[in-house]
């Protein structure tokens, strides 16, 4: 402040990095951010913020951000009008959807954007563009709990609130190292801990919250089946489970009975690596020390049973009448500001918004919109990679989302997109994907530069509210995107004067949203189900019956070990994830002084492994797996397992995704981040 000055205005808006939602009062002087203090009123921080809300608020001042359309000419880019850029880009996306028909053409949608922006691409792509070709980030990160709520329970949504947090007296925290990725929820984690509620943590490492655990279970990376199986083998034949709950709410229960005789801790202790007492103790705090409440991320998810996994989770919740009570439930750490919003606009190829199937749901988008929508079933992420690499996709068009650093597999990934005719890249900054590919650069704006909302991963709708006028000649994505429906010809249903009117749709078209006004929201944000401008929102889902009916399933799951096996060739599984000064890939933290807290991605080693191989803290190795290397530095970490390893892919300069495979979750086509064979060597001399 003694360099920026008092600040001159004061807004309150919602943090833009990770799904707990904080809402931050943004101080601005002079056209600037100058600082930033939590809000006392925000439900889900109450006065708190982690240190990049509070303190990585500057990446819109960057002297690389680009504020002005781009064309890419003779290999370089050049500045172009708005009309010029759109207008190349409603060109050529004509000219190949005449040669290649609607399904050459993508659209990606963002966590980092909001609701009303993720809504309005989706809608451009199906009705605009003509496609089902419409995916986000979600698929890289919780597109499996979303998928295993939804098809357990009705609903693809996190079933309680953060202030359940303070309700549970039992917390299991599963694949989740909260206190560096969700660092509010993280500390409201330990506080209940240290009040007394039971912690079980579910982890390959021993993070944080491991060390206030009464129990941490440190399976194998990919172990999670066998293991959550073997909890409900003790919950069962211990009988432990909460008999008139099942009488009421739950199927299937006799012949989930008989499958889950045969996963006794033992079992899984030897697939898992693990202690069967251990389980057992963890089994019995879980059912019989309840409310009990269950905290879940990516750690989960990840993986070739992703879905699974997190289908186990619920299978342990109905088992024990842990669901549709305060301090209980299954709790998905949503990783982006607004990752559960993209994916619930209708960011996703077989669902409108809602979360609302396509086919179950296409007369009522048809009346609405007043368009045909396409009949395809739509490509998602993955799919549209692999199609670019086949040359049935020619055109992609991205914002917020770096596909090339996030991507598994990098090299494919880069080849596909360099198939593309037309990628189109709406960002902040020219990310690795616009430097590598880029046809088009279209500038958007911060979420500090612009009004909408974001969905936390509490189901809670909240504003984002405008502090600072658009850089340069940046735009709001909304903006863009009605600018460009009109390039395409297209202006119907796209003459949208501002965020509030785009909203005001969506709560025509998603009545579990239709009494979020942006007047409610005013005073606060709102969680769905809010049918109507009375309804207080929802804190607690599936209280009486569940959204597909009075009853729930328990499922069979049986365990699919991944196929990056550990050989004597590659003898390390690789984990990767974040930590705690950096955001995924970096795009926005990097460019802030948090820069300097965490510079890299390193590779943390148990200490065993490291002295074996005689690797001191700091020296370069080089990790080699089936389909690609990286070279970072070597840590010593005394909370990975020997055999696992750890790092992030903070970094365009390590480029960990370049090692990652093309393994994935068989629901959602997750990729498997969390397990990759590997070799590791030195890569410098002594
Ligand atoms: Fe922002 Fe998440 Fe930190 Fe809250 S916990 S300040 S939402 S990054």
């Amino acid at each position: 402040l003694r360099d920026r000055g008092w600040p001159e205005a004061w807004t309150r808006t919602t943090c833009p990095y990770c799904g707990v939602g904080c809402e931050m009062d943004v101080g601005t002087r002079g056209g600037r951010i100058v600082t930033v203090r939590p809000s006392r009123e925000g439900p889900s921080n109450r006065g708190h913020l982690c240190s990049k809300g509070r303190y990585a608020f500057g990446f819109g001042e960057a002297p690389d951000r680009v504020t002005v359309p781009m064309l890419r000419e003779d290999g370089g880019w050049r500045r172009a009008s708005w009309d010029e850029a759109l207008d190349f880009v409603a060109t050529r996306l004509r000219r190949l959807r005449e040669a290649h028909g609607p399904d050459a053409l993508a659209m990606l949608g963002s966590a980092r954007a909001t609701n009303e922006e993720n809504y309005l691409a989706q809608k451009l792509a199906r009705v605009v563009l003509g496609t089902n070709n419409v995916d986000c980030c979600a698929r890289v990160c919780h597109a499996p709990s979303a998928a295993a709520l939804k098809a357990m329970l009705g609903t693809g949504a996190a079933t309680n609130s953060f202030e359940d947090v303070e309700h549970a007296r039992t917390l299991l925290v599963a694949g989740s190292n909260t206190t560096e990725c969700h660092p509010v929820v993280g500390a409201r984690i330990k506080q209940a801990a240290l009040r007394g509620a039971k912690l079980i943590v579910i982890d390959s490492r021993r993070t944080e919250l491991a060390r206030y655990a009464d129990v941490h279970l440190q399976p194998r990376a990919g172990t999670d089946v066998p293991l959550l199986n073997a909890l409900a083998h003790v919950v069962v034949t211990e009988g432990l489970t909460d008999e008139a709950y099942l009488r009421e709410r739950v199927d299937a229960v006799e012949d989930f009975r008989a499958f889950i005789r045969d996963w006794t801790p033992e079992r899984a202790a030897r697939l898992c690596g693990v202690d069967a007492e251990a389980i057992r103790r963890a089994a019995r705090l879980y059912a019989t020390h309840g409310p009990s409440m269950m905290v879940h991320g990516l750690g989960m998810t990840e993986h070739v049973q992703g879905t699974e996994s997190v289908m186990t989770l619920v299978n342990l919740a109905l088992l024990t009448g842990n669901l549709g009570k305060p301090g209980t439930g299954v709790n998905p750490m949503r990783g982006q500001n607004n990752v559960q919003g993209s994916a619930h606009m209708g960011c996703e190829p077989g669902h409108l918004t809602g979360y609302a199937p396509l086919e179950a749901n296409r007369a009522r988008f048809e009346a609405a919109w007043g368009e045909p929508l396409p009949s395809s079933a739509g490509m998602d992420l993955m799919a549209m990679m692999d199609a670019a690499h086949e040359g049935r996709l020619k055109a992609l068009w991205a914002f917020g989302y770096d596909v090339l650093l996030t991507n598994p597999t990098a090299r494919t990934t880069r080849e596909a997109l360099e198939r593309l005719d037309l990628v189109v890249v709406q960002d902040l900054f020219l990310t690795e994907t616009a430097r590598a590919c880029g046809h088009v650069f279209l500038p958007a704006s911060t979420s500090f530069e612009k009004d909408g909302t974001f969905m936390n991963g509490e189901r809670r709708v909240q504003r984002v509210r405008r502090a600072l006028a658009p850089v340069g000649e940046s735009l709001p994505d909304w903006e863009i995107l009605c600018r460009a429906a009109r390039a395409l010809g297209h202006p119907e249903g796209f003459s949208f004067q501002s965020p509030e009117e785009v909203w005001d749709e969506v709560r025509r078209v998603w009545p579990a949203g239709a009494g979020l006004s942006y007047a409610r929201l005013e005073a606060g944000g709102l969680q769905w189900p809010c049918p109507d401008e009375t309804h207080p929102g929802t804190r607690v889902l599936h209280t009486h019956g569940f959204a597909g009916g009075p009853r729930a399933a328990l499922r069979r799951i049986d365990y699919t070990p991944s196929p990056e096996a550990r050989t004597e060739e590659r003898p390390f599984v690789l984990v990767t994830g974040r930590r705690l000064y950096q955001f995924n890939a970096g795009t926005m933290t990097m460019r802030t002084p948090h820069a300097a807290l965490q510079p890299e991605d390193w590779l943390d080693m148990a200490p065993a492994d490291a002295e074996r191989l005689g690797l001191e803290d700091g020296v370069r190795v080089r990790v080699r797996s089936r389909h690609g290397e990286a070279v970072l530095r070597v840590r010593r970490a005394e909370g990975v397992r020997p055999g696992e390893l750890f790092t992030t892919f903070h970094t365009p300069e390590v480029f960990i995704n370049a090692v990652i495979g093309p393994q994935q979750d068989g629901y959602t086509r997750t990729p498997e981040y969390k397990v990759t064979a590997v070799q590791v060597e030195r890569a410098e001399s002594r």
